[in-house]
């Protein structure tokens, strides 16, 4: 779809502006990011529920929603908070309230993005690059889920990939951000004719062919939030002049 400068407000930036403000993530965006996946594991909740039903134990979409309810409203009483410690929060949160695989799993995948964010205040694509990096790396180190094993490993995988991709054209946060959403939700499709090799779906053998993985569900559902929020950061930020200053405190 072409935008064109009048379609949206940020396209009367001059360009330098605009390629600052497109890099940029902030607390407040981390916050509309989180608050964009709760909103969306409660509306999905049942879906992957029903997902895990088939292969795992009916108890996925109900696990994730306790996990990212419990993380709003801890969230909520951290204010100030840099986006390093909103995420170190988010899966320590996880870690304690939810069980099973996906809660030291994801747990470990925020924990270890928070890490990487340190104490900055804000940031560029670049190193939330490496954040998403340090996910995975976190997930596999845990889980020991390659490629084609049929987990969340298959949606971020190549969401890392085509992420990475996209900043190396020349691309911006947000292109990167669609082109992740995008490549999860292929790796999340792709899950569906694999026979599982971890997790509580390896038990069932060939019987777990022909299912989409739960995990994968969830991975794709937080990129395509991602992508969401970056995009509607960037357009309150400039809606009716800039209400958050890009640099500066
Ligand atoms: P449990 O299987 O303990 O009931 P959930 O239902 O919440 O936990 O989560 C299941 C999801 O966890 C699976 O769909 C899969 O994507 C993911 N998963 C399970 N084991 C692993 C693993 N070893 N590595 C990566 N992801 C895994
Ligand atoms: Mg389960």
């Amino acid at each position: 779809m072409t935008q064109t400068a009048a379609a949206v407000p940020w396209g009367r930036l001059l360009p330098e502006a605009r390629q600052e403000a497109a890099g940029i993530v902030d607390a407040a965006c981390v916050r509309l990011w989180l608050g964009e996946v709760a909103a969306r594991l409660e509306a999905e909740r049942d879906f992957l529920t029903q997902l895990d039903a088939a292969i795992g134990d009916a108890d996925h979409g109900v696990n994730m929603h306790r996990g990212f309810t419990a993380v709003m409203t801890k969230i909520a009483g951290i204010e100030p908070a840099t986006p390093g410690q909103l995420l170190k929060t988010t899966g320590r949160t996880f870690v304690s309230t939810v069980g099973g695989a996906a809660g030291p799993l994801y747990g470990t995948a925020f924990l270890q993005a928070g890490e990487v964010l340190g104490d900055h205040e804000r940031f560029g694509p670049r190193l939330l690059l490496d954040a998403l990096r340090a996910s995975l790396e976190g997930v596999q180190r845990i889980g020991a889920a390659s490629v084609g094993d049929k987990t969340m490993v298959d949606a971020l995988t190549p969401a890392l990939g085509a992420y990475e991709l996209e900043l190396r054209m020349g691309g911006s946060l947000e292109t990167a951000a669609s082109g992740a959403r995008e490549a999860a939700a292929e790796g999340m499709r792709g899950t569906i004719p694999l026979q599982a090799r971890k997790g509580r779906a390896s038990y069932l053998g060939p019987r777990s062919v022909g299912h989409q993985d739960p995990g994968a569900t969830s991975t794709a559902l937080m990129f395509a939030a991602l992508e969401h929020a970056v995009i509607a950061d960037r357009s309150q930020r400039f809606a009716g002049g800039a209400r958050r200053p890009v640099s500066g405190s």
